[in-house]
């Protein structure tokens, strides 16, 4: 219990965010009310279909030195992991211009990745026990993530990612062609060497990671808002409710966790953060003929290759567009050509495809948005995760929880201020 536990908090967003951050504010014994439109981890919500990955290796930030050399490439390429479509282009530039200058040279991309560790660093052994306090242990699995390259100088070629990840104290193991055939012998020959994450793990099922954790709010005493939350209520000079479709929620403080949603909120609360949609797809075989033992992502095809309960999930592609373009389905099938290079006997039963599009909240500089807002010291951020948001969940829920009782953070907080875009 803190000075300022027993307040009412409203977490505006039932992804795995706002949902971890419900719970951690909840623990800390204050009154929680859940704001979300639709089903939390529901189709709608990136949290639902994910990679699953839990990496602890997740530091690197996505823009790093040189990519600008690339970006004529994703305009041109559309069969690549990257691609941003022309017509939206004048409206994303502006990002994509921050995004590259962010990762311009390795000093810069090295104190991310210090910032992005300390997400990261106890983050498995955190989804771990909240899996098992929610009563669904069994959707974590502690198996691993692996990297599979053509071969090991492709490993070398990143060699300065892994030296990070060997000095923060990552444990990975490198696996040569042999002991590679022996995990996955469905695997292609022309992958010779894998990198894997010992300490990664893998959600078998997030959607239902994410009710799990919904229930663990409700049977706790927590609320569930069931709309669309619009803006926000002051009286004298402090917030008195998050407006909803539903009406007023009374809140004493809020919390915006609201994913590619948030942004408009944000602007509400103050501030006008850099957040674009990066769109991923998945797509999901049912009885693909094998069993894959672990997270799996070929450097070629750069998506996650996971076993979830609903069958084997393809999941990647960066597609930079506006939020409200419609899906462009051949980026599954592009998940699918790389499925086929990499397990050459893979079964595909076309009519039960699965296939979804959902929205990475994606600042350009690789850092989530988390702390008080500029407008007002009782509104909170939480949100901005981008490729990394599943595993980030736990700890950046305990940073806004932190800060929304005014305790010493868990962590320093200077470089996830929204304040940084000026
Ligand atoms: C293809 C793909 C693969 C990925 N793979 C991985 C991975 O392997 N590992 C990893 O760590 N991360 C991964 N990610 C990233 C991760 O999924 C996201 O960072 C994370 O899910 C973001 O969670 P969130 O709660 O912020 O947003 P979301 O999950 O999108 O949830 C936001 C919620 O807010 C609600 N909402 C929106 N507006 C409002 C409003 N005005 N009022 C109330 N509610 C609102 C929405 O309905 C939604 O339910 C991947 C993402 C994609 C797309």
């Amino acid at each position: 219990m803190t000075a300022s536990s027993g307040s009412h908090v409203a977490v505006i967003g039932g992804g795995i965010v706002g949902l971890a951050a419900a719970l951690e504010i909840q623990r800390s014994g204050h009154q929680v009310t859940l704001i979300e439109p639709e089903e939390p981890g529901g189709r709608q919500a990136a949290s639902y279909g994910n990679g699953c990955w839990l990496n602890p290796g997740a530091i690197m930030p996505i823009s790093l030195p040189g990519l600008w050399r690339k970006v004529p490439g994703f305009l041109l390429d559309p069969t690549g992991p990257f691609v941003i479509r022309w017509r939206d282009l004048p409206g994303l530039a502006g990002w994509l211009l921050d995004f590259v200058l962010a990762g311009r040279n390795w000093d810069l991309v090295e104190a991310c990745a210090r910032t992005r560790f300390e997400l990261c660093r106890t983050a498995v052994d955190e989804h771990v026990a909240l899996a098992e306090e929610a009563g669904v242990p069994e959707l974590i699995r502690r198996e691993g993530v692996m990297y599979v390259y053509l071969d090991r100088s492709e490993f070398l070629a990143e060699e300065r990612v892994w030296r990070m990840r060997r000095e923060f104290g990552v444990p990975f193991s490198e696996v040569g062609d042999e002991e590679l055939r022996r995990i996955q012998p469905e695997l292609a020959p022309r992958y010779r060497f894998g990198a894997r994450l010992d300490g990664g793990a893998y959600v078998v099922d997030p959607g239902a990671y994410c009710r799990a954790l919904e229930q663990l709010l409700l049977r706790r005493g927590g609320k569930r808002i069931v709309a669309r939350a619009t803006g926000f209520e002051f009286a004298a000079g402090q917030l008195s409710a998050v407006r909803s479709q539903a009406g007023p929620v009374s809140c004493d403080k809020a919390v915006i966790a609201a994913g590619i949603g948030s942004r408009e909120l944000a602007r509400q609360a103050g501030d006008r953060v850099k957040l674009i949609s990066e769109r991923g797809y998945h797509v999901v075989l049912q009885e693909p003929g094998f069993d894959i033992p672990c997270g799996l992502m070929p450097s070629d095809g750069l998506m996650a290759v996971v076993a979830t309960r609903e069958g084997l999930r393809l999941a990647g592609q960066v597609e930079l567009a506006s939020v409200s373009a419609a899906p462009d389905w051949r980026r599954t099938e592009i998940l699918l050509g790389f499925a086929r290079k990499m397990f050459p006997q893979l079964k595909i039963d076309e009519a039960r495809l699965d296939r979804w599009m959902g929205h990475r909240p994606s600042t350009p500089d690789g850092l989530p948005c988390i702390g008080v807002s500029t407008g007002s010291r009782d509104i909170f951020h939480c949100f901005g995760h981008a490729h990394t948001g599943l595993i980030q969940a736990p700890t950046s829920a305990r940073l806004v929880a932190a800060l929304l009782d005014g305790r010493a953070p868990p962590f320093d907080p200077a470089p996830f201020s929204a304040g940084r875009f000026g």
